[in-house]
């Protein structure tokens, strides 16, 4: 991964907004900015240098993975240390104002790191700015998200194998996790979704002990983990013949999940894709029951910018990485929900997912 141009991006960044330095403690944000994966550690960025602070745990993995910063490993918290270092330095740096992630602070936090940095430098909230750059992906990253995305795609056969009335949800995410971590896969990137029967209604139905009826629509929403990126994907099957309505149901999420990335390309807003799959679905006289947006960026993190829900004016831009899924939940009876991940290019998009989207009748 190219750390040192994402840093002096970051720089030009910090130039145009008027902080000296930034202090980035959110670890996505680290890791992004110089390659560290552990859970404890904290990177500043300044004009002329960049410097990590950990504590003897990541002494040799710190070694390992870090590139393009100096590394600094203390007896105190990665907060402290960074705060006492650069009151000391401040000076000699040119660092004036100091960048704190404001999203990613706690009170605390923040109160600790005044403590450690005295009166100088001053404190200045900052709110997104590593991760409005993540969300263009380089080479790299794509190359990482494709992989993440085959390995989960290849995980929906095993889905389909644990599918089967009687059943309980929680039994088929085992075999999934299981499968996955048999794969290769790091993780999960998120808890996984088996939502069977009337439970398909709720859009965030993890998998719980309820058991999949004779009759009805199974929600699959998951996603791996793979050097660090997620993947996320979800296909709904249905369990039993299908009525007329769940036909209706399930053809009209899947025209609606098409007419979203027929829309994706870059310079076109966010929400005209979602308006896409929203209109759609409205026509079909299914748009009340779509209530949630369409789609979210997918990197280091599950979700991340930008948003593709209604009303975002933000253009796609060539590198964005997004997912797209709209869905259909009538309460009690059950839901629909189709998501593939697409790669935003300059005249349209790649979709990532390979799997189809025909509906599988078990
Ligand atoms: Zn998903
Ligand atoms: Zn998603």
């Amino acid at each position: 991964m190219n750390y040192k141009s994402r840093q002096s991006q970051l720089r030009s960044t910090l130039q145009r907004k008027h902080v000296d330095a930034l202090l980035v403690t959110h670890l996505p944000n680290v890791r992004y900015l110089c390659g560290f994966t552990g859970s404890a550690g904290v990177l500043i960025v300044a004009e002329s240098t960049a410097v990590f602070f950990t504590d003897g745990r990541y002494k040799e993995q710190a070694a390992e993975e870090i590139e393009g910063a100096r590394v600094v490993i203390g007896k105190k918290s990665a907060l402290a240390q960074s705060g006492e270092w650069l009151n000391a330095k401040a000076k000699q740096l040119g660092v004036k104002i100091l960048g704190l992630e404001a999203e990613h602070a706690t009170v605390a936090e923040k109160s600790q790191l005044r403590r450690a940095l005295g009166s100088t430098p001053r404190l200045r909230e900052t709110f997104g700015l590593v991760e409005q750059a993540r969300m263009i992906k380089d080479r790299e990253e794509i190359a990482c998200l494709r992989a993440a995305v085959q390995l989960g795609a290849s995980l929906f056969d095993v889905v389909l194998q644990a599918i089967r009335p009687g059943r309980k949800e929680v039994e088929v995410a085992a075999e999934l996790e299981y499968a996955a971590r048999r794969a290769g896969a790091e993780g999960m990137s998120f808890e996984t979704i088996i939502a069977s029967g009337p439970r398909s209604a709720l859009p965030h139905g993890r998998a719980s002990a309820a058991q999949i009826p004779a009759n009805g629509f199974v929600v699959c929403d998951f996603g791996i983990i793979l050097a660090g990126y997620c993947s996320d994907m979800t296909r709904t099957v249905h369990v039993g013949a299908p009525s007329s309505d769940a036909h209706h149901m399930y053809d009209s999420v899947r025209e609606a999940q098409k007419a979203a990335v027929e829309r994706v390309e870059a310079g076109v807003g966010a929400g005209e894709v979602d308006w896409a799959a929203r209109q759609l679905l409205t026509r079909n006289g299914l748009g009340k029951y779509f209530s949630h947006s369409t789609g979210h960026g997918v990197g280091l993190q599950i979700h991340e910018p930008p948003r593709v829900a209604r009303g975002q004016s933000e253009p796609l831009e060539t590198g964005m990485v997004i997912t797209i899924e709209p869905g259909v939940y009538l309460p009690q009876i059950g839901g629909v929900r189709i998501e593939d991940m697409v790669l935003v290019t300059d005249h349209g998009c790649e979709v990532l997912t390979p799997t189809s989207k025909e509906l599988v009748v078990i």
